[in-house]
């Protein structure tokens, strides 16, 4: 029978910073396995691109500001841009809710996030509609990252450093004996191991159900339309989020004049549907229209339009760890943050397989025995 040390389920951003990681700290017998012929054709190949600080939750604003740094630090160039994060308010709840978590975030270490008034927003963007807003948030380390060159920094230093990863071998279940996991089964044969991280994404909990566990992580698809304006858009445009209806845009990588926009839009049933709906053009072109007239001039690019997989846990937050099943691992849940999130995720991962627990930072709060015990955490703007 096949053997490896640790053996990861899903080859997108979250395993391949997982296997990053466990080989960073000398764990080289890690095995990569993905159902698809390439890497990165899950949610990963399909993210916006955003990263940002600008959370509620001490865990979110935590992971963020680890990896902010690893983004800025790192040698591999993953396209790391802090163009900014602007958040829209247009009451005083919104406002007030602003005000909160930006004050938590200077608490926490993000230097520089400040709440703007109208008229600083009028500076920032001058192009946006700002008759109903009451004021916003500004984060000048928040911006964009490549998810692809993310994922391709893992996997050449993982690979460098040992872990195999093997494309187009779909793991069917993971077996579990005397409650612990001792291999995973494919079409080509099982795979003896001491360890599983499952890294399935917004297919985990069908695998984690092979194994005896309610992993709650359901798929909702997330549509992007992409655009192209006659003219050059404004220099260093940010990312934009309007607080009323989650309407937000950020300028496409390395264009002067594309442009990507979406909300979340809460009707979205839990489906593993990825086609992209004609329909979304229209109700994002709506709201577009309102907040920055300037968008609704452009024309759509069709072809580049595109929907995913959101991977929503029942408080929008990731499941990082353990469970009762000895050998077994989560990192899932991210609810459309898992890009940002990686390299906090694959160190946390790393720590909590190898020393029993994550020492960089507290990650407890994200174990999956926190829907049991009731104690999940809230987060507000999830968009
Ligand atoms: C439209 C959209 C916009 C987004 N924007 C952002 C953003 O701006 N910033 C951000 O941080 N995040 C964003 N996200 C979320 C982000 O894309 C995900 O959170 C992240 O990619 C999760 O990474 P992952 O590796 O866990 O999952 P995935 O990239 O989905 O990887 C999971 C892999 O597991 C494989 N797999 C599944 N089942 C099996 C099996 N049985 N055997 C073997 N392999 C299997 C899949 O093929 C897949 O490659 C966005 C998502 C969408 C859809």
């Amino acid at each position: 029978m096949q053997k490896a040390e640790i053996v990861i389920i899903g080859g997108g951003v979250v395993g391949a910073s997982v296997a990053y990681h466990l080989t960073e700290r000398g764990c080289h017998d890690v095995l990569v396995l993905e159902r698809e012929s390439s890497l990165g054709l899950g949610s990963t190949g399909k993210a916006t691109g955003g990263v940002r600080a600008q959370f509620e939750t001490d865990i979110n604003i935590n992971l963020s500001l680890y990896s902010l740094d690893f983004f800025n630090d790192w040698e591999h160039d993953c396209g790391y841009d802090p163009r900014g994060y602007l958040f829209l308010a247009t009451d005083d709840k919104q406002l007030s809710y602003l005000q909160t978590t930006s004050l938590r975030q200077r608490e926490l270490g993000y230097n520089g996030v400040s709440t703007v008034t109208t008229d600083d927003i009028r500076r920032l963007v001058p192009q946006l509609n700002c008759d109903d807003i009451v004021g916003g948030t500004w984060g000048p380390r928040d911006g964009f990252i490549d998810p692809l060159a993310i994922l391709d920094g893992f996997v050449t230093r993982a690979e460098a450093r040992g872990a195999r990863f093997e494309r187009t071998r779909e793991v069917s279940s993971i077996k579990v004996s005397n409650g612990k996991a001792v291999s995973v089964t494919t079409a080509n044969g099982e795979i003896a191991c001491d360890a599983v991280v499952l890294c399935a994404g917004a297919w985990a909990s069908d695998l984690a159900a092979t194994a005896g566990i309610d992993l709650p992580v359901t798929p909702q698809r997330r549509q992007i339309v992409w655009a192209k304006s006659s003219e050059v858009l404004p220099a260093n445009l940010p990312m934009v989020i309007d607080m009323s209806n989650g309407f937000h845009f950020r300028p496409a990588k390395n264009s002067v004049d594309e442009v990507l926009f979406a909300y979340a839009d809460q009707s979205e049933p839990t489906s593993f549907c990825t086609e992209f709906d004609d329909s979304f053009i229209e109700k994002v072109y709506d709201k577009a229209r309102h907040r920055a007239p300037f968008l609704a001039e452009t024309t759509v690019v069709r072809e580049k339009c595109r929907a995913g997989l959101y991977e929503n846990s029942p408080d929008h937050h990731s499941i990082l760890g353990g469970c009762e099943v000895g050998g077994l691992y989560f990192a899932n849940g991210f609810s459309g943050h898992g890009v940002m999130h990686s390299p906090a995720t694959g160190r946390a991962l790393a720590e909590i397989i190898l020393d029993g627990e994550a020492s960089f930072l507290d990650v407890s709060s994200l174990s999956i025995d926190r829907f049991a015990k009731g104690e999940l955490l809230h987060e507000t703007a999830f968009i």
